[in-house]
């Protein structure tokens, strides 16, 4: 029988809780796994930690033996801890399951000299977001300077190996960390100071490299399961499989598979299957049920072996016809003795509980999948940016075409999270004036995508303001005809706003508007210019009135703005102009509107 991992063949219906590890990159996700797995292979007999398609599984006994005192296995009837072999919070968005996430529980692993970083506050969100339990692995204790290292020792026996300054160098680290925490939102402590784990976040210190303070994490991680999650584990292990899809594979000899982790039930290698696709569920039965072969009997066959049937919790590889379509993030169901048509709307359900809420106007959002398209579309509904249309899989021409009929240019883009950009999608782009954003990070990917739209939207304003005519309010001066008609030549003082070249020129009489002419050239102190400013006195060759008839002296004379410019000036541009050119943006309005109180509206 090589079926004796954890979760199995279990005779409790308690299943194993499934963990996963998350953190900023570098802070040392990947080498804590291996510690784990590697302290575990240790410490257990042969064969007593079970590698599983995507995930590890350390029962009971062999946690209790890195644990030592720490752990009383007749405390527990949890049959052990199966970790998600990528760590990540890509893969947790992925892994999900109705109504959150897959994994029960997570680690989120921060290095104690780097402290939070970018991932660490997206991880967080994450966790906050769907609710998982998790504790803080302070990692990298034994870079702490004159750290005295004991290998794989828990945490107490440890610090009593350091000196004082080592230690309060240590706890310097820590607290800040719990600082950290406390300012998101997290209530934390060091994870011996908590009494209640449900409320407060525990913080434990280890060594990824050394080993020291992972009997502890361990023994964390088990403890909390079991006060908190065990009603969660309860399952019927040999009813119909339930899970998610990890990862669509291509494999030789097998066609296309599907990694897929079960979290309820069984699964059995004649069982018929709905699974989660691109357009619609998958209704297929089970070729074969694969699980890696143990490395020393890797010889020239397969690297996998079949077995008959695996339940839940566990990593499973599922070979199966029609799973071209199947999707990262679907949901995977056995019908076994259940109605076909039931099982379809279960996985219809989910899908489309995880369906994005699209607009008719918006971006285009791809994603590698389901779980990280949710995600996308959580973090741009909080960014207030529409979506039009959001799917698994990497940016296509056709996604390309969508973006390009968008008719506000902010919208002409593309945001591919974690995909790649097919080369001809990336052509017609260019020709399309269409951007593609890709990123692994997301709010990196929103933070591009902003910086791009605000710098839309200056160009837009400056040439905006280039075409409009700026509102200005200027006085003939006494005395000061130069000429009186073809062109009338004054001299004139501004008020405020601007006066510029070519502009019309209206008068009011009582609240009627009167165009007496055009600017036709403005020059101060014998110098031609462009404009005036407010405060400046020019003069100014208006084509049109004669002075004594259509203008007089000492008349106040206005630039004539049309109404539609007067409207983007109010409504848009308000804060890009100059106070005073807006003091005679809103008398001019209020003359008009005297008139016509709807007048620019
Ligand atoms: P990940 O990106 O979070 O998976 O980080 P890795 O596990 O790849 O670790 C990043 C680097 O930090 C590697 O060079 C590790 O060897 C190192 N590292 C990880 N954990 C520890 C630790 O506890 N102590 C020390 N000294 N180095 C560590």
């Amino acid at each position: 029988d090589t079926d004796t991992d954890a979760g199995a063949r279990n005779s409790t219906s308690l299943r194993t809780p499934i963990v996963a590890v998350l953190g900023h990159v570098d802070h040392g996700k990947t080498s804590l796994l291996d510690k784990i797995r590697g302290s575990a292979v240790i410490e257990g007999e042969a064969g007593a930690i079970t590698q599983h398609i995507g995930a590890t599984a350390v029962p009971l006994d062999v946690i209790s033996s890195i644990a030592g005192d720490l752990v009383d296995p007749d405390d527990f009837d949890l049959p052990g801890l199966l970790f998600i072999d990528t760590p990540g919070h890509h893969s947790f968005t992925t892994l999900r399951s109705r109504g959150g996430a897959l994994a029960d529980i997570a680690i989120l692993v921060v290095d104690v000299n780097d402290g939070f970083q970018p991932q660490t506050l997206e991880a967080l969100d994450i966790l906050k977001r769907s609710e998982t339990p998790f504790i803080v692995a302070a990692n990298k204790i034994d870079t702490v300077p004159g750290w005295n290292a004991t290998e794989d020792s828990p945490i107490n026996a440890t610090y009593e190996a350091q000196t004082d300054r080592v230690s309060s160098r240590l706890d310097e680290s820590l607290y800040e960390i719990i600082g950290n925490l406390s300012d998101e939102g997290f209530s934390a402590d060091l994870y011996w100071r908590v009494q209640n784990f449900q409320r407060n976040v525990g913080v434990v210190p280890v060594s990824a490299m050394t080993g020291e303070g992972v009997p502890d994490l361990l023994t964390v991680m088990m403890g909390l399961s079991q006060r908190y999650m065990k009603e969660e584990m309860e399952i019927d292990v040999t009813g119909p499989g339930v899970g998610t899809v990890l990862e669509v594979k291509e494999e030789k000899g097998f066609g296309t598979t599907i990694d897929t982790v079960l979290y309820d039930g069984t699964i059995r290698a004649d069982d018929q299957l709905v699974v989660g696709g691109m357009n619609e569920p998958i209704v297929t039965d089970v070729r074969a049920l694969l699980q890696p072969r143990p490395l020393a009997e890797i010889r020239t066959e397969s690297r996998f072996e079949k077995v008959d049937e695996i339940s839940a919790a566990s990593g499973i590889k599922i070979a199966a016809p029609e799973l071209e379509d199947a999707m990262a993030g679907a949901p995977v169901r056995v019908v076994r003795n259940r109605d076909l048509d039931e099982v379809i709307q279960e996985v219809e359900a989910e899908l489309a509980d995880i369906a994005v809420d699209t607009a008719e106007e918006g971006v285009v959002v791809k994603a590698d999948t389901l779980g990280s398209l949710e995600a996308m579309a959580d973090a741009l509904d909080e960014a207030e940016v529409p979506i039009v249309r959001a799917e698994v899989g990497d940016v296509a021409p056709r996604d390309v075409s969508v973006a390009s009929t968008a008719d506000d240019p902010k919208q002409q883009a593309i945001l591919g999270f974690n995909v790649e950009t097919l080369s001809d999608a990336d052509q017609r782009a260019e020709t399309e004036d269409v951007t593609i954003f890709t990123d692994e990070v997301i709010y990196q990917l929103i933070d591009e995508y902003e910086e791009h739209v605000d710098e839309l939207e200056r160009a837009q304003q400056d040439t905006i303001l280039d075409n409009i005519v700026r509102p200005a309010r200027f006085r003939i001066l006494p005395d000061h005809t130069f000429r009186q008609n073809d062109p009338a030549v004054v001299g004139v003082e501004v008020n405020s706003g601007t006066v510029q070249n070519n502009t019309n020129i209206v008068k009011f009489d009582g609240s009627e508007p009167e165009r007496v002419g055009q600017v036709k050239g403005i020059q101060e102190q014998g110098e031609d210019v462009d404009e005036a400013r407010a405060g400046n006195r020019v003069s100014v060759a208006i084509d049109g009135p004669t002075v004594g008839r259509q203008i007089e002296e000492d008349d106040e004379l206005w630039a004539e703005i049309p109404e539609k410019h007067a409207k983007i000036l109010e409504q848009e541009l308000a804060s890009e102009i100059p106070g005073d050119e807006l003091e005679a943006l809103n008398m001019y309005l209020d003359k008009q509107r005297s008139r016509d109180p709807f007048w620019g509206k």
